[in-house]
């Protein structure tokens, strides 16, 4: 039988566990005869290091995701410790605030020391059926906290008008939500940091369609090191990781790719390529383009 954890040991346990779950893994696994993290966690002896060796990673798969670390006594702390704090919150605009409290005046990566004046979250319907998913917030985004704000922006809000819906009913956001200094491309671990909290609002949101804006998003949201004109051009199934879903009816989103704003201001002649493939969104969404005088 289970010994009971002391507060320390729950706390400890907690925070251990809070520090793996931000790295990405999530899954805990109790295997018969080897000491686990519960017993290693009593306040008598210090907290040990989860081994990541490969031959004791088989107890944990990746995860990403952050998580509420308060759990009642008598409760299973591995359950507890392993729910998201939105789980069971039927209304997708409550769980994506939750979403966002949990990120906090994040602190994960090193851009919140590198001049990011705010975090910059996503904006749009909570409900909506299709999500755009750019790089990074560039400098207007990081001004105003919201993305694609500036002249990428303005012509993605363009797009999606010419594609008959409104920028208010659909849902923006980034691959990460921190400006990195001079608009450099973001580095990998940075978008591995902030990754979890996009597929929470992703499995929160639960769009039927994901348009990826761009080689970085694309590549970061199917971890496949191809070229825009590979990725382009064909659906993908995709299915946010290491979050969980209860919803029976919402399990994975269709993804496609295009151009990413930027890229088409500075090649427009690519905006006739970036339509085929909003055409192909638009075909699986049932939309119409509006008529010209509209
Ligand atoms: N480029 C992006 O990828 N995202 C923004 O929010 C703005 C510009």
């Amino acid at each position: 039988m289970a010994t009971p954890l002391s507060s320390d040991a729950r706390h400890a346990l907690a925070n251990r566990i809070r520090f793996y779950q931000e790295m990405g893994i999530y899954d805990f696994y109790r295997r018969e005869g080897v000491p686990t993290a519960v017993e290693a966690a009593q306040p008598s002896s210090e907290i040990p290091e989860v081994s990541t060796q490969p031959e004791q990673r088989e107890a944990m798969s990746p995860r990403k995701s952050a998580v509420a670390v308060s759990a009642p006594p008598e409760a299973n702390i591995f359950e507890v410790l392993t729910s998201l704090p939105e789980t069971g919150v039927a209304d997708p605009a409550k769980a994506l605030k939750i979403i966002r409290e949990d990120l906090g005046a994040c602190t994960r990566c090193r851009l919140h020391k590198q001049g990011r004046k705010q975090i910059v979250w996503g904006v749009g319907d909570a409900n909506a059926d299709v999500m755009f998913i750019g790089e990074a917030p560039g400098a207007d985004e990081d001004i105003q906290g919201e993305p694609f704000v500036g002249r990428a922006g303005q012509l993605l809000t363009n797009m999606i008008k010419a594609m008959g819906l409104a920028r208010e009913r659909v849902y923006i956001a980034n691959i990460i939500k921190c400006r990195p200094p001079n608009n450099r491309t973001p580095e990998r671990d940075e978008c591995e940091t902030c990754s979890p909290f996009l597929m929470r609002q992703i499995a929160t949101i639960k769009p039927k369609v994901i348009v990826a804006l761009g080689a970085v998003a694309a590549r970061t949201l199917l971890a496949i090191n191809d070229s825009m004109s590979n990725l382009r051009g064909r659906w993908y199934e995709f299915r946010p990781a290491g979050v969980r879903g209860t919803d029976p009816n919402w399990s994975s989103a269709k993804l496609a790719v295009t151009y990413h704003p930027a890229f088409l201001l500075r090649d427009p002649r690519q905006k006739k390529e970036a339509w085929k493939d909003l055409q192909m969104v638009m075909k699986e969404l049932g939309l119409k383009a509006p008529a010209k005088s509209e």
